[in-house]
């Protein structure tokens, strides 16, 4: 199944190719963009080498086409959150960490939640599913 993912506010593409692209902001007020693997579950990203991200740091995650802050105020604010859209065009809620290194990534359709990362047990109670 090819999935797409797209900003909340603007509904803009944020997928190309196999990655998710995001600009972000770091503690230090760096910015960059953020190329990462859109399969749930896997963390690997790319970046520019000037941006320097450490274990630990927090990101702000923006879209990059509407410039939205993506943080998921609602559930956690470690979170962000963009929606995933099926080749049926269902639509299912993804958030995942904003700290750098920590793997923690929900997929949510109604009731139903998988979560993917070894790090996600911590955030299941944030979510009243
Ligand atoms: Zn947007």
């Amino acid at each position: 199944m090819n999935y797409e993912y797209v900003c909340p506010y603007c509904r803009g593409n944020l997928k190309i190719d196999n990655d998710i692209v995001f600009a972000v902001r770091t503690q230090n007020q760096q910015r960059g963009l953020l190329m990462v693997n859109s399969a749930l579950g896997d963390y690997r990203y790319r970046k520019h080498p000037d941006l320097d991200l450490s274990e630990g740091d927090r990101l702000e995650t923006f879209c990059p086409m509407c410039h939205s802050n993506l943080k998921a105020i609602n559930v956690n604010t470690n979170l962000a959150e963009i929606i995933m859209l099926d080749e049926d065009g269902k639509e299912y809620q993804i958030y995942f960490s904003e700290i750098v290194g920590e793997h923690v990534t929900f997929k949510i359709k109604d009731a139903d939640m998988e979560s993917f990362g070894e790090d996600s047990e911590g955030y299941v109670n944030f979510f009243g599913v």
